[in-house]
């Protein structure tokens, strides 16, 4: 079911999107060589606790995962792009992490995610090719939100997205595309990494959504880790991911969860 938010709800889910950005901001800043995936997990449970939000993903367990998450943000290094499950990992120079963070304030959700490169990469080939993924991941997000607007269909932010994706020579995986955000972190209706322009859901004002565009370098095919959750790209290339959770408005999408 898709549900519609009154201008009223789109101003109370602000603080959501703010803390879910605070949080992405100070977990980006402490991702340094030497620092554990726990640390950064330990954070964002630590600013949790002090703000009385919620986690959206310690107690997640849905139908393709092997148990509850059991951690409050996600942490894919490298050939892991989604869904990583925090471990005893210590950052390097030159990882590709992406932190993906979902939490609510107030009863309401917000979901965002960010990829950086950690630390200062030796090899300066292999961080070009990691900037230019990242960086076309945020270009598709941006695409993806420009063609938010009302009057247009789901399916012209998946056309928006996978343009960017093509036209950097990625191929675009759809099992896990952008979705409804409210009360809870996964509603209707799914937005996919690709799709036609012109097609699905029409986007009305209200509508409450995170779009997610996640590419891998040289594939399109994914694996789950056997610890049951992180997703691994199959031919061990690099991922990145780029989320912010807006909201449909007559006057354009409002990014809830923008960072300063
Ligand atoms: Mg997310």
């Amino acid at each position: 079911m898709i549900e519609l938010r009154t201008p009223q709800e789109i101003e109370e889910m602000r603080p959501a999107g703010r803390f879910v950005a605070e949080v992405l901001t100070a977990c980006r800043e402490a991702a340094k060589p030497g620092v554990n995936l726990l640390e950064l997990d330990a954070l964002a449970h630590g600013m949790i606790k002090e703000r009385g939000a919620e986690s959206c993903y310690i107690d997640y367990h849905p139908s393709f995962g092997a148990m509850p998450f059991g951690k409050v943000i996600c942490t894919s290094v490298n050939d892991a792009v989604l869904h990583g499950l925090p471990h005893d990992y210590v950052l390097a120079e030159g990882d590709l992490l992406s932190l993906d963070f979902a939490a609510a304030v107030d009863g309401w959700v917000a979901d965002s995610a960010v990829s950086v490169v950690v630390g200062s990469p030796a090899d300066a080939e292999r961080a070009a090719r990691d900037a230019k993924l990242i960086r076309t991941t945020e270009e598709a997000l941006a695409a993806g939100i420009a063609a938010a607007t009302v009057g247009h269909k789901v399916g012209d932010i998946s056309a928006a997205i996978a343009e960017v994706a093509r036209a950097a020579g990625y191929e675009i995986n759809t099992d896990f595309g952008g979705h409804g955000v409210g009360r809870t972190m996964h509603g209707d209706p799914h937005v996919p990494n690709d799709g036609r322009a012109g097609r699905g859901f029409p986007l009305r004002p209200g509508l409450v959504i995170a779009v997610e565009p996640w590419f891998l370098e040289a594939t399109d095919e994914i694996y789950t880790d056997p610890d049951g959750w992180t997703l691994r790209s199959a031919d061990g290339s690099r991922g990145a991911h780029s989320e912010h959770t807006i909201a449909i408005t007559e006057d354009g999408p409002i990014v809830l969860t923008a960072r300063d």
